[in-house]
């Protein structure tokens, strides 16, 4: 379980997030909200790469400051910014994130193919990932995510910049990922999480609007089952689309 309590993110006098707090459970949470409204921060914060201004989030009842790096062997992720390393091969840029993440030598061959395998890729894993497609990058970063069955996976904006059909693709990667895990993904796109997600985090301008199960979130703003309505209404027309 990871909790955060009240955290807050300044830049300078810019307050990026304003007293967040979470209780999130094994399950796929879609974080939800238009550009800037703080999501890659929330998700910097909660993996650890990111101090908050004030706040404290903690795993399983611990401060993950405190458990360092036994927090991060638990925790996956595939932050926004791909700093992909375009002349590696997809196999030689999972094998230098495994050795990175101190996965044990005698596991490491395995898990490679396990997540090449896992996202499709074993096929491509020979080819310099300057050579792949966008949808190919955004798989290969999730293979590095989830490169030593991390309990925790955040996925920051996976499907960003993919056509319709590779958002459909990681969307059901995503989905068949899920199990014992807490898996966070963030979107500006509705579709990319309203059959997936187990509950929506609304995030507007650094502050949960709402949070719920898509069917709740429906009944309270009275429309069909259409979680798209919702955005529209708390972020107006032009929330952040591509
Ligand atoms: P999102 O991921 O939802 O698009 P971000 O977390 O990237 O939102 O940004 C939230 C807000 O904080 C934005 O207004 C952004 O301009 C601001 N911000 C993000 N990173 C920085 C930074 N390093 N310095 C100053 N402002 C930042
Ligand atoms: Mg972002």
């Amino acid at each position: 379980m990871i909790e955060t309590q009240g955290i807050t993110k300044q830049y300078g006098n810019k307050t990026a997030l304003n007293n967040i707090s979470l209780t999130l459970k094994d399950g796929i949470y879609g974080l939800l909200g238009p550009n800037g409204a703080g999501k890659s921060t929330l998700m910097n914060i909660i993996t650890g790469n990111l101090k908050p201004t004030a706040g404290i989030v903690r795993f399983n009842g611990e401060n993950i400051y405190e458990l360092g790096k036994k927090y991060r062997s638990v925790l996956g992720y595939a932050p926004q910014q791909q700093g992909l390393y375009d002349a590696f091969t997809g196999r030689e840029f999972l094998s230098y994130m495994a050795t990175l993440k101190c996965i044990p030598k005698g596991e490491m061959k395995s898990e490679i193919e396990r997540a090449l395998a896992a996202v499709n890729l074993t096929d491509a894993a020979k080819k310099p990932i300057g050579s792949y497609s966008g949808g190919m990058k955004q798989r290969i970063l999730i293979a590095q995510a989830i490169l030593g069955k991390p309990k925790i996976l955040v996925l920051d904006e996976p499907t960003a910049g993919l056509d319709p059909k590779e958002r459909v693709r990681i969307r059901e990667k995503i989905k068949e990922l899920s199990g014992d895990k807490i898996i966070i993904v963030s979107t500006h796109v509705v579709s990319d999480i309203q059959s997936i997600a187990d509950e929506i985090i609304l995030l507007k301008e650094g502050e949960i609007a709402d949070m719920n199960t898509v069917e709740n979130l429906c009944v309270k703003y009275k429309c069909e089952n259409d979680l798209e309505q919702i955005y529209m209404q708390l972020f107006g027309e032009d929330g952040g689309y591509d």
